[in-house]
Parts: structure tokens; sequence; C-alpha cells
């Protein structure tokens, strides 16, 4: 050992974190016992207890040099950091519950008090609750959780790390008033905790400050410089390793090096110019660079050589290089091995967490001995992944494929066909998805139900769903995608070059996983996807019914993509699919068309330099997959949400007839916004809530559709709830759009 503070050995391998869910799910399914009564705090904490013991032992078992701890949680990690800085909003503490119940309060709300509001963790599919900071704020350390799960892993004789947000991060990541001007009062919180740790036997401590990968104006990287100064200069601490992740640091990286932390971590598959910025940051004395060289993003195995000679380059320019996964191993499923029915060159294609510890274990050997004991390199892609048919057709797409006719025209005889009132009335796709579908899907799945029991059950759904709908009187009908358990799923299944596993579970948020597909070869239509179904629900009404696909952009944002092209030339596949779906739909009859988009805005990149070249091929794709069509086809897309910033030129871009948005929590303002870029074509502002049970008053949707009228004429505006009605019950919809309806005829004037 050498003395504390000074060249430090952080060991040669290590990952930023683990998954947490087990590999069967048992935290969601304990969690959600415990919601419902089902177990008690101690049983639930038991079962935490030996997922976090089974973590630990994995990770040593493997040989990893350095484990982490506190990547455990029982809901969310920016929470558990919250709770160790005191920063629990006073609405929730005097609901006078228990620790457990307070967390939970403001996880998931209680009929008192709406949760914490949930979003997006940078551009992964996590989704972290936003710290609440307000002027009654009072932070205080309270590292119970780091300290305890410590002391566990110490009892089983496994020396840990544990790991915290950083405090810069954590206060751009909260919301309030200026959250980030309470920097200075929040280190001095961070110091106590570092000092209880230190106290306790903590060797090194991770703080993570991925938000520092974003744009950041230079007041902020000085304050990030500021704080890692005065937590390095503590005279009781651990050694401090500052994990940064998702991206490339820019400024923020000598300005980390300038202060005393004794490793930084640097993301070495997302951030490229890290390299760069490590080599121009001049020799590096005294510091460990922790390199991210596995992608804890993606499924892919890493190709050890070349991560080998990147882990040499940088160990060419600081004293101390360790290796590691490039971020949390959260992100992806845990473990490969399970998954029996994969194609075996797919297989062989693949890491999941447990396999990338292997991989970073190897890369800290091969760092040090060489490279003669890696395994040989992956084999080349198997040929019966390509579709040479698809890549010739992409290779001669031209500008015109991607080009509709002009919108007015369009407008003109679409209207001549489809002789829509104003305001026309509609939905967003989804109908309730009932106990009753799902377990016909299930049993259809499990050969229980045969496919003639299954098509017949999915078609009285599809009539019931018409007949409410013309009941309600709504003007252009949905079929209600009761066959769709997921809307990416349901395309994935079903698209050439697409695989699925029966256990590659990742958190999403709290105790909500979800399996991504994943996209390894080229993507081919085999058949028509949707066609039957929309045109047996057009079979029923004398009205437009929808046909309804999920758009380019969505489906790759929320599967596993492939890294060996760029993942515009995928979403270009996947949009040719889509186009010919489209072909289908429109010569079998079906007059409007909409191809969701809810993950637009996702999958932006975090830094503006980068966003440009992402939103032009996300548009491209989009009108690849959409511009197919006759001018009298309607194309309508959804987005869910209403916040459009830096996109609202690329919303405008997608050229869609009709755009329907989430818009009733934000008033309209949206309209607002689309009428100050020029904004033309048919919107339509969500005027109900779905997110809530809640069935809005008749005065409520008059009064938001009046503000309509305003910005938009009534000929292009349609009548709408925010997104799909999937999550809601029957009676709630049949009350809420029989209110859209007759608000739509009042507006109108009728
Ligand atoms: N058409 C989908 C639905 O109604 C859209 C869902 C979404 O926007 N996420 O369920
Ligand atoms: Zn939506």
């Amino acid at each position: 050992m050498t003395t504390a503070f000074g060249p430090t050995p952080f060991g040669q391998s290590t990952v930023l974190g683990y998954p947490r869910i087990g590999a069967n799910r048992e935290l969601k399914n304990a969690v959600e016992a415990y919601w419902a009564g089902r177990m008690n705090a101690a049983e639930l904490e038991a079962v935490a207890g030996v997922l976090r013991a089974e973590v630990w032992r994995t990770l040593q078992n493997a040989r990893l040099d350095a484990v982490p701890s506190n990547t455990f949680s029982y809901y969310d990690h920016v929470l558990d950091t919250a709770v160790a800085v005191g920063a629990v909003p006073q609405r929730f503490t005097r609901l006078g519950l228990s620790d457990l119940d307070t967390y939970f309060a403001m996880a998931r709300g209680v009929d008192a008090e709406p949760a914490l509001e949930l979003t997006k963790w940078f551009d992964t599919n996590y989704h972290y609750l936003v710290p609440e900071i307000s002027p009654e704020t009072v932070f205080a350390a309270d590292p119970a959780k780091a300290l305890q799960e410590y002391t566990e892993a110490a009892e089983l004789g496994i020396m840990t790390r544990p790991v915290l947000v950083g405090p810069a991060t954590f206060l751009l990541l909260a919301k309030g008033e200026d959250p980030f001007a309470r920097l200075d009062e929040l280190v001095a919180v961070y110091a106590d905790i570092l000092r209880q740790l230190a106290k306790a036997g903590v060797a090194w401590v991770q703080l993570d400050e991925p938000a520092y990968v974003a744009d950041r104006t230079a007041d902020e990287i000085d304050a990030l410089r500021r704080a890692y100064a005065t937590l390095g200069e503590l005279e009781q601490r651990p050694r401090i390793f500052v994990a940064t992740y998702f991206g490339e640091l820019g400024d923020a990286l000598p300005a980390l090096l300038d202060t005393p932390i004794e490793a930084l971590g640097l993301d070495l598959v997302a951030g490229e110019g890290n390299l760069a910025g490590l080599a121009a940051a001049g020799p590096l004395r005294d510091k460990t660079i922790v390199a991210g060289l596995v992608d804890g993003h993606n499924i892919w195995r890493t190709d050890l050589r070349a991560a080998v000679a990147a882990g040499a380059t940088v160990a060419g320019l600081a004293d101390h290089v360790s290796v590691s996964t490039s971020c949390s191993l959260l992100h992806v499923p845990v473990d490969l091995s399970v998954e029996t029915h994969l194609d075996p060159d797919l297989y062989a294609r693949l890491a999941f967490a447990r396999q990338k510890v292997d991989e970073v274990v190897l890369l800290g050997k091969g760092l040090r001995d060489g490279t003669a004991h890696l395994p040989d390199p992956l084999p080349p892609i198997p040929a019966s992944w390509r579709h040479d048919d698809v890549r010739a057709r992409l290779a001669a797409l031209t500008p015109a494929d991607r080009q509709r006719g002009t919108y007015t025209e369009r407008a003109a005889v679409q209207q001549a066909r489809l002789g829509l009132p104003d305001l026309p009335t509609t939905t967003i796709g989804s109908f309730p998805q009932t106990g009753e579908l799902r377990k016909a899907r299930a049993a259809f799945k499990k050969g229980e139900l045969d496919e003639a029991g299954y098509t017949e059950r999915m078609k009285a759904e599809i009539e019931h769903v018409i007949r409410l709908q013309e009941q309600l009187g709504l003007d252009v009908l949905v079929h209600g995608e009761p066959e769709r358990n997921d809307m990416v799923q349901y395309f994935g299944d079903q698209l050439d070059g697409f695989g699925t596993t029966e256990f590659g579970w990742v958190q999403s948020y709290g105790s909500r996983c979800v399996r991504p597909p994943i996209i390894y070869g080229d993507v081919a239509r085999k058949a028509a996807m949707t066609v039957s179904w929309s045109v047996f629900a057009q079979s029923l009404t004398g009205k437009p019914v929808k046909g309804m696909l999920t758009g380019p952009v969505t489906i790759l944002a929320w599967s596993f993509v492939r890294n060996d092209q760029p993942r515009a030339d995928t979403a270009d596949q996947v949009a040719l699919a889509l186009r010919d779906e489209c072909h289908d739909l429109e010569a079998a009859g079906i007059t409007v068309i909409q191809v969701d988009e809810p993950a637009l805005r996702e999958t932006l990149p975090l830094r503006k330099a980068d966003q440009k070249a992402y939103l032009d091929w996300a548009v491209g794709s989009f009108r690849l997959a959409t511009s197919g069509v006759a001018d009298d086809t309607q194309i309508h897309t959804h987005l869910c949400y209403s916040e459009f910033g830096e996109i609202i030129t690329a919303i405008d871009a997608l050229d869609a007839d009709v755009t329907s948005i989430e818009a009733s929590r934000s008033k309209m303002e949206v309209l607002d916004d689309l009428a100050a870029i020029g904004y033309s074509r048919g919107v339509g502002p969500g005027v109900w809530d779905i997110h809530s049970p809640r069935v809005p008053s008749h005065d409520e949707v008059v009064s938001s559709l009046r503000r309509a009228v305003d910005a938009v004429p009534a000929r292009r505006l349609w009548v709408n709830p925010d997104c799909g009605l999937k999550t809601r019950g029957y009676p709630e919809v049949e009350a809420s759009l029989k209110r859209l309806v007759a608000a739509a005829a009042v507006v109108r004037g009728n």
C-alpha cells in the first residue's frame, strides 16, 4: 500500500455499477409485493440483502479488482442520493411515514402528495426521480445506506467502493429555484459524508459526474473544479474517484485533473474525444485514469484487441490506468448465459452485464501481460444477416424518396377524400388493455390458444372498439391496438434482423423493466405486419380508420442497435420496411396512417454540436418511411411530450399532415411555439391528460380548445387525448371521450 492520497492502488479492473434487479427480476417482485401489502419491510429488506450479496460475490468471483457498492436501489440511485444529502421535501416528511415508506412516497406519490417528477437519465431508457430543491431544503449528511452496504460487503470479506451521484451533477439534475447556486452548501455535506465513510474504513469512493458530458457553462465547470478542490483538501476522506460517462468531458476534463482527486473515469466508447482530451492535458502525475473501454450501454461483445490498444494509449499518458465499463451496467441485461433460444451466431456476438465483467478482467490482464491470452476475435458477420436487396434499395435512394407533394395540394385532396369537419376528433391509437386481452395474448404465445381462436378474440375486441367510437361520434377511428403488447416489440417480432431475448430485462424506472429487442442484421419486412387488422377494422365502419405504425427513430431508441454501421443506416432500413407497410395499407384502402415517434427527442445527443446531424438523419428516416404514399393519404405522427425546445424545427421538417402532441399539462403553450416557427399543417394538442385517471370537465376541454383556435385555424386543429389509452380503464375513457366530442361540437358552433 502506498500512502493515502499518493499514487494509489485502485486496482486493474472495475465496473461503474451493476444491475440491481436480480437475474429473475427478484427485486421487482419483492418491491411490488411490499407495495401490495403481501410482504413486510423486514421481508423486503431480506430479499434486498440477498441480491446485494449476490452481486458482490459475482463480481469478486469474476476476479474484478475493485468492487462497487451502494449501487443497489429500491427504486432509483438519484433518489438514494437525495436521501443521503437530506433533500427530502417537507411535503413528504410531514406525512409521518417510516423512512422506507417516505422513500416510496417520493418515488410513487401517495393520495395526498404527487411523486417527484420522473425523467430520463441522459440518453438512456432509465428514468430517475428529479430532486426537488426549495428554500426550505436543509442539506444534511445521511450516508446510512452507503455505510450499511459497505459494512454488509465487508462482512462477506469484500472491500467495496461506495458510489454516489456527485454534488454538481446532483444539483444540475435537480429542479427548484437555481439549485446549482447551492453547490458550496452541498459540498460541505458531501465533505461530512466522506468523513463518515473514511471513519468506517472506506478506502475509495466513487462520485458520478455524468452531467459534465453535456454542454456546460464556464461557470459550471469552474464550480466543479472548486467542489473537487474542496473535497480533495479534506484531511479525512477516502480516495476520490470521479466517474464520468455517456460522452466527452470537454473542458471539464482539465478542470477535474486540476484538482486533488486520485482517479478520473472517462467513457472511451461514447466519448472518443476523451483520448485526445487526455493527451492535451499533459502528463498526469499521481492520477489513475479509469478507462471505460467496455460498452455499458449496449449488448455487443468488446473488440478486446482494439480496447487493449486504446488502454495502452491511456497508459502512455497517465501514471496508472485501470479498465472499466463505459458506464454502469445498469443499462444492459444481467446474464447472457441463460438465453438458450438465441441464434448461436448472435449469441456469440453478445455480452450482457455478467459477460462484460469478464471482458473488463481480461482487458485488465491484457494491459499488463499483452494480448496473447485474449480469446479469438469475432468471426465476420454471417452472410445470412445481410439483405443485399435492402442495401441496393438504400444505395439507390434519392432526395425525392423523402419528399411528398406540397402540403397545400395534399391538404386539398385529403379533405376532398375524407370530408372531415373542422376540429376533427380522434384518439392516439391504443384502447384499454384489459386483463382479458393480456391473457389471450399470453395463451396464444404459450400455444394454449390457437391462431384462429386468437384472431377471433382480437377481432371481437376491434369490433367493440370501433362500435364504441362510432357511438361516441369520433371522426377518425382507430382499431385499438389490442394485438400489441409493446409498440416496438410488435414490429421487432415480425421483421428480419431483429432478435428477442427471453430474460433480457433492463430497469426502466422503479420496478418497471423492459426487454428491448436486438437489431443485429439488415432489417427486412417478410410480410405485411399490420394490414389485416386495419383492414378488418375499416370493414366495420364508413368512417376512416387510422393505420397505426411505430416510426423508425422510436424503433431504434427502444432497441439495442447494431454498432457495426451508422445508426442512420439502420434507421433507413427500418424506414424502408415501414414505407412498404404504408404502401400496403394504402393499397388496401386505408386513407389515414399514423406513424408514432414518441422517442424522437429521447435520443437527442447531449451536446448541441452533435444534435443537428442526429436530427437530420432522424427526420430523413421518418420521411423515407412516410413519403411513398399518394398525396391523398393523410400521414399523422404522434409525439409524447410538449417541451420541443431545440427540436421544434425538426418536428416541422417531419412534414406530417397532422401532428398530435402532449399539451394538456402545459396549457396549450406548444401552439404558440409552433406558430412562432410558422408551422402550417394539422396539429392535435392533447386536451385530456391520460396520465391521470381524472375525467376532464366539459368547461376545461372547451376552454383548452378555445385557446387553441386562437392560435391555429379550426380547419387545421384536431381534438384528441395526450397519448394512447392503453393504461386507462373503460369507464374513464368513455366519459372523457364523450367530453372531447361534445366540446369539439360546442367550439365548432354546432
Ligand atoms: N399509438 C400508441 C398508443 O396509442 C402511441 C403510444 C405512445 O405515444 N407512446 O398506445
Ligand atoms: Zn404518446
